[in-house]
């Protein structure tokens, strides 16, 4: 059961407290997760050699998504969406399956604050982040759903492409083209990685909404700052994500569904 995440840079990953802390929860004491650092140049050399050595499956992270997308054999629905693969898994016949689970782990955790069925929802930003969890936020039904974005035209064009796939009504426009209120605002932009908080107009918030933040750390984020000043109570960081990723990853991998509330206590009180 040996398994690993890779990236570059890797050095800060919380990745391998998770999945021990997970595998703990089942007693797998077989079970081996390491943060390895693959080269820019060499990401699929790097994973076919730990496959070699016995590796069973792996997370993958910035900037190496994208390339683990076009080395999956197979796709799953998710990951053929979101045009990025966070998690690999070796099949039985050696073959590598492909799955996203950013989208899925932001699900969860926003579930936990509240339902999405029937509410407003305004995903900020137009990268990866923003690709990846448009498909799994629309199958929770919301009323709509407004994808804005620094660069407009990106915004637009993201929309466009996923719209004839959604049952749920998308629309893409800049920061500046934001109308009216919603219920729950994902900040899925890199802004508060910068220290800046977004231009948003003063009443994007409905009364009672969540504020969610895809990045996380210590501090409170320049965008969660901004939720607070503008008087909104549930106010929530991405770190719920991240282990809500990795739970999904680990029940594709052991067959085994961990819990996450623990591990998240554990890994917030270690930040
Ligand atoms: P990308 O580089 O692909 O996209 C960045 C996005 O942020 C773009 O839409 C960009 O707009 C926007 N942006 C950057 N700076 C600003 C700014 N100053 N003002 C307004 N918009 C800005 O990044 P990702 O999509 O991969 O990641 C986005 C965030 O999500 C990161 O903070 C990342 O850490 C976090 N994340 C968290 C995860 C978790 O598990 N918690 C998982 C995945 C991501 P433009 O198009 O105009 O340049």
């Amino acid at each position: 059961m040996r398994y690993a995440v890779f990236g570059n840079p890797i050095a800060h990953s919380k990745s391998p407290q998770i999945h021990a802390a997970f595998a703990a929860q089942f007693g797998l004491a077989q079970f081996r997760y390491d943060k390895l650092l693959a080269p820019l140049d060499g990401f699929a050399a790097t994973v076919r050699d730990f496959i070699a050595a016995g590796g069973a499956g792996c997370n993958v992270t910035v900037p190496f998504k994208e390339e683990a997308f076009r080395l999956a054999a197979t796709l799953s629905a998710r990951a053929e969406a979101a045009g990025a693969v966070n998690t690999l898994l070796v099949q039985a016949d050696g073959s590598l399956l492909g799955d996203n689970t950013d989208g899925a782990g932001l699900v969860a955790d926003l579930l936990r604050h509240g339902e999405l069925a029937g509410r407003r929802l305004l995903l900020l930003g137009a990268g990866g982040a923003a690709r990846g969890v448009l498909l799994p936020l629309s199958a929770q039904t919301p009323a709509a759903m407004v994808l804005a974005n620094r660069t407009a035209a990106k915004a637009t064009a993201l929309a466009a492409e996923f719209a004839p796939r959604l049952s749920v009504p998308l629309t893409g426009t800049g920061l500046d083209g934001i109308a009216g209120r919603f219920d729950v605002v994902i900040n899925a932009t890199s802004a508060s990685l910068g220290g800046t908080a977004l231009p948003l107009p003063a009443d994007v918030f409905a009364p009672g909404a969540l504020a969610y933040d895809m990045m996380y750390g210590k501090d409170e984020t320049p965008f969660l700052a901004q939720a607070r000043a503008a008087g909104v109570a549930t106010r929530v960081d991405g770190l719920g994500m991240l282990v809500g990723q990795a739970a999904e990853a680990f029940a594709l991998w052991t067959g085994h569904r961990p819990q996450v509330a623990p591990v998240l206590a554990q890994l917030r009180a270690a930040l």
